[in-house]
């Protein structure tokens, strides 16, 4: 059976899977819940890992949203706990040091379980903290905001620089649905947009595959692509908090997570769109502004950037242009302007073209022949994997989520800054790595940001 076809039950199956691509996917998950009144399984996922002293660890707000539930619920079936509420210190829990130094001066040695409660940052949080103790860590959600529920990584905050640290799997995952349909709407949108995007990493990950040989799995993509085409149309479910429509987004968020474990990298779930993301969010942190939540700038990032995959379907590249740039390409220009754009982090970015040789023009022109011979096939992978843009456009209208960078507080020159960089910040090939590789990265950048 195709992995599409699975649900996300059937998916945590622990012989794992042997795949068309070679590799075996397998993902630790030992327990999955999510769906209405489903906390009161919380006793039952502590004694399934073999626990019995949980360490919960909550913020003010999601103690009062589920943590107060879960300790209640704990209490009565007779297993003890400690519990640990993060203060608020600014308007929202931030993913960095002070937070996790502070959970770990809270911390019970004789815990054998990190418990997190909450989303993003406490998971994150809770992940890091269970992979240096050594210890299982599990979460109760609280809200469907982003896909790291059932992921291995953790989006940390360090030194200011958002960085991915790799840390564990959560054992065991519960989501349930009436907690999460009262999240804040905001968090809502989040999910809807952090699962939009996946229509355009998978696509972005298959061109990949075509122009560098990079791994693609066709059956981890389809994981999806099948829950993208399918959470669009609940769209309309979000303003009214409609249980179908947040249940239909929890279990996406959680097959994004696993996607990733499969492919074990975030390579299924994340794309250009998440480039803008990344770049957007170091901006801020750079000029000690507060961004919003990463759905949502993924949200607005994933309708221009499908804006500019529209262009390219009726695209041909041109090979006399691509080999004119690639013969007058100057390292000096390009390093005035990553100096300009990522400030006191161009050591790092310099750091990752030295070891990438992304710019190397012996890659770059095995790179270009690529694209340019083999266009056709990119050109049927994105009428294949993209959605449709006017459908988007009216489902992320529908829900009444930001649709612009302005409505983030980015100016037009960062959303052009944030498209050119976007393929420095890692060694990922990403679509801006492709127009760049054929000479036309600045002049769609120019024409669908001016400024
Ligand atoms: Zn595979
Ligand atoms: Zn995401």
């Amino acid at each position: 059976m195709k992995f599409g076809e699975m649900s996300i039950h059937q998916l945590i199956d622990p012989k794992g899977f042997e795949c068309e691509c070679g590799r075996t996917h397998v993902i630790d998950l030992k327990f999955l819940r999510v769906g209405s009144g489903v906390i009161q399984t919380v006793p039952e996922a502590v004694q399934t890992l073999g626990c019995s002293y949980p360490f919960i660890v909550c913020d003010e707000n999601t103690y009062e949203a589920a943590g107060k539930s879960v300790a209640e619920i704990l209490k009565n079936a007779g297993i003890k706990f400690k519990l640990y509420i993060l203060p608020t210190r600014k308007e929202r829990t931030r993913p960095e040091e002070i937070e996790l130094g502070s959970v770990a001066m809270h911390f019970d040695p004789k815990c054998d379980l990190i418990l997190g409660v909450g989303s993003g940052v406490i998971n994150d949080i809770c992940k890091i903290f269970g992979y240096v103790t050594n210890k299982p860590s599990m979460i109760v959600g609280t809200a469907p905001s982003m896909d790291g529920y059932a992921s291995n990584s953790s989006s940390m905050e360090v030194n200011n620089v958002k960085t991915t640290i790799y840390t564990q799997l959560p054992s065991a995952i519960i989501l349930d649905i009436d907690i999460l349909k009262n999240a804040p709407m905001r968090m809502l949108w989040a999910g809807f947009g952090d699962i939009m995007a996946k229509f355009l990493s998978i696509c972005e990950w298959k061109i990949s595959n075509i122009v560098t040989g990079e791994y693609f799995c066709d059956n981890v993509s389809d994981i999806m692509r099948t829950t993208a085409k399918r959470v669009i149309d609940f769209a309309p479910g979000i303003p009214k908090r409609d249980p179908e429509a947040i249940q239909a987004i929890s279990e996406g968020l959680v097959a994004a997570g696993m996607a990733m474990s499969f492919a074990e990298m975030s390579r299924p779930a994340s794309g250009l769109e998440h480039h803008f993301s990344h770049m957007w969010e170091m901006m801020a942190l750079e000029r000690g502004k507060p961004y919003d939540l990463h759905g949502i700038q993924v949200g607005v990032a994933t309708l221009l950037v499908c804006e500019i995959y529209d262009k390219l379907l009726s695209f041909n590249p041109n090979r006399e242009k691509a080999e004119k740039f690639l013969r007058e390409f100057d390292p000096k220009k390009w390093e005035a302007n990553v100096v300009r754009v990522f400030g006191d982090t161009a050591p790092e970015i310099f750091a990752i073209e030295k070891k990438a040789g992304k710019n190397d023009p012996k890659n770059h022109e095995r790179r270009m022949n690529n694209i340019i011979n083999r266009w056709d096939e990119i050109h049927d992978t994105m009428v294949e994997e993209l959605p449709d843009y006017r459908k988007l456009y009216e489902a992320m209208k529908v829900c009444g989520m930001p649709m612009t960078p302005e409505e983030l507080d980015f100016s037009v020159q960062d959303v052009q800054d944030a498209f050119i960089c976007s393929r420095d910040m890692r060694d990922r090939y990403l679509m801006s790595s492709m127009l760049w590789d054929i000479g036309e990265l600045y002049d769609f950048a120019d024409k669908f940001f001016p400024v």
